[in-house]
């Protein structure tokens, strides 16, 4: 934040409340929340009253459940008015509190209910399978048929126990990482392009990456990565932690291998994400006739990696109101039928969204709400296009809580990361084709067209390669090979000559850049926004074909929560990931718009 922002912006007291968002429909006042804080609390003596119960009796596992669906309802609602409420001014002391409180509960009623699954798995193979033909407790068979699928890998109480114990000590890595990365690292200071000093900081980092100029690129690009390679030992060390922390855990959970004990949260085979990794590969060649386009583009003899982030438009500069914003995008949901368009628009009327930047505001944009409470948007909206792809974004989420809490019962609602991007990228490629109509200068939309190209270039491409990297170290380390810096580096450096191809200048210093990606710390996390973001091109492009059914499979995904395997849940939507073809019809979409960047430009 520069200092003059930090001047003109106002106090959260000051901002006019039409354009904050309501939270009373959740508290009608913070004494409310309060009472409700000590009521579930109490709450906790009557858990302890079934331990020893739920083993063997059916109907007391089945009241069981339902006060625990009981709790973690209320406990929805206590959470997000506290964490929202945080937000809206993060140096607000007494919400800081009231957040905490929330979280500490969650952590006395876990602590609380630690007897739940081995008593349920207490049970032998016959009995656990006939739990769940009991039409008590058919409300619950999610939650159910999931501990009963996942009951190999569970514990003996004790193990269990050790095992959470252990908890904090296995997380030391990325704890560790993200302090250093976040408070102890410091980067040069380098001159910007008007010849003023600038201290490099994460958040410079990438706009320094976009600067005209190209010897601001090289320095920034050079000083951060060179600042992180002064630091490769213990970024190695680290590294190492992390991946001996995951091995460690699958092992004992008795998983084949680190990369299946993950994936098996999601029942996503390992063929999935090995698909993936070879279908964005296939389509290699068009990044590299994409980069190809970029370098004529922008005059260049050779393109390096820090010439591959400027943006090919300059000074688009466009300032949309926020009404502005909100009709664009009810026209832009129109193709996805009244029901949608409905939700939107009771989003923009009646104060979901927090709009405007305040002085202590969280940054960024999320959307978040309980299963009874609005799905909240959070924003820092200054009427850039950017902020209206962002709104779109959010929006999606919002409108897939709506759908999911509105068509299915609490205890298995929430939809799953896995399938969680899906309604926000259809949302913005819903926008994308719109505005592609409405904004018709060669300079909108090759705004337009290189905006989608780098999203496709950011997530389907960019993340298959992270993912590819943690795959690989996996491999290396299964087969013994030691944890060195030098492995980290050539694997790195090779995925880099690969997806950059043999137009681009790969600079050595690109072979340190994974010591700065937080996402290596995610357990094999980063492949959800490619198949994500693949399968959500897919449905927008048959939903704006017409394709029939695809709309009917599309919104039936988005209302079923997470009532399905998300796997089921893609198919219903026309998605079958266990074959290459919906990344491979994604990815002609991104062929195509290479082929349109070119002759936008010619
Ligand atoms: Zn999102």
């Amino acid at each position: 934040m520069n200092l003059m922002s930090e001047i003109t912006l106002p106090d959260r007291k000051d901002v006019k409340e039409e354009d904050t968002w309501d939270l009373s429909p959740i508290f009608a006042g913070d004494e409310l929340w309060d009472k409700e804080f000590h009521s579930i609390r109490s709450t906790i003596s009557d858990i302890s009253k079934y331990q020893g119960q739920i083993g063997s009796s059916v109907p007391s596992l089945a009241r069981f459940l339902h006060l625990l669906d009981d709790i973690s309802r209320r406990m929805g609602n206590l959470s997000v008015y506290a964490h929202l409420r945080h937000d809206q001014d993060m140096a607000d002391v007494k919400y800081q509190a009231m957040n905490d409180r929330a979280q500490r509960l969650y952590v006395e009623i876990d602590t609380a209910t630690s007897f739940l699954v081995p008593e349920i798995l207490s049970r032998d193979e016959e009995e656990l399978t006939a739990l769940l033909d009991e039409e008590e407790l058919k409300f619950a068979a999610v939650p159910l048929r999931s501990i009963i699928r996942n009951r190999e890998h569970y514990l003996s109480q004790r193990e269990e126990k050790v095992l959470a114990m252990a908890g904090e000590a296995l997380d030391a890595a990325p704890r560790t990482f993200s302090i250093f990365n976040n408070a102890d690292l410091t980067f040069p200071t380098i001159k910007d392009d008007k010849g003023s000093d600038v201290t490099i900081t994460h958040a410079k980092f990438m706009g320094l990456l976009m600067s005209p100029d190209r010897r601001v690129r090289r320095e920034a690009f050079q000083g951060v990565l060179g600042t992180y390679d002064s630091f490769k030992n213990t970024m190695t060390s680290l590294l190492d932690g992390e991946f001996k922390s995951r091995t460690f855990t699958s092992q004992v959970r008795k998983y084949p291998s680190a990369l299946e004990a993950s994936l098996d949260d999601d029942e996503v085979s390992p063929a999935v994400y090995q698909n993936l990794i070879e279908t964005v590969r296939e389509f290699l060649p068009s990044l590299h006739r994409y980069l190809e386009v970029r370098r004529r583009a922008m005059g260049l003899d050779e393109l390096h990696i820090y010439d591959v982030y400027v943006p090919l438009v300059e000074d688009f500069d466009r300032k949309l109101s926020f009404k502005e914003s909100n009709d664009i995008i009810i026209e832009a949901l129109r193709p996805l039928g009244d029901e949608v368009v409905g939700i939107a628009r009771k989003g923009f009327n009646d104060r979901w969204i927090d709009r405007y930047e305040n002085r202590g505001k969280r940054s960024g944009a999320y959307s978040s709400g309980s299963y009874d409470s609005n799905p909240y948007i959070l924003m820092n909206y200054e009427g850039k296009v950017h902020d209206l792809f962002t709104l779109a974004h959010e929006m999606g989420h919002s409108i897939h809580t709506s759908l999911s809490s509105r068509e299915q019962p609490h205890i298995q609602a929430e939809y799953k990361i896995f399938v969680a991007e899906v309604a926000s990228t259809t949302n913005e490629n819903l926008l994308m084709d719109h505005l592609k109509k409405i904004w018709t200068t060669p300079d909108e939309r090759l705004y337009l067209v290189n905006h989608n190209l780098e999203e496709f270039r950011g997530t389907v491409f960019r993340q298959t390669m992270f993912a590819q990297f943690e795959l690989e170290i996996c491999r290396r380390l299964e087969g013994g090979e030691p944890f060195t810096s030098e492995m980290l580096c050539d694997i790195y450096g090779d995925l880099n000559r690969e997806y950059f191809g043999p137009g681009v200048v790969v600079d050595d210093e690109i072979k340190i850049e994974w010591a700065r990606i937080p996402h290596f710390y995610y357990n094999f996390y980063v492949y959800k926004y490619a198949t994500g973001y693949s399968a959500a091109t897919d449905i927008s492009r048959r939903i704006l074909s017409g394709e029939e059914g695809a709309l009917e499979g599309y919104l039936s995904m988005l209302k079923a929560g997470r009532s399905k395997p998300p796997l089921e849940l893609l198919k219903m939507a026309g998605v079958d990931l266990s074959s290459p073809e919906p990344i491979r019809r994604g990815l002609e979409v991104f062929d195509s718009l290479v082929t349109e960047l070119d002759r936008l430009l010619e």
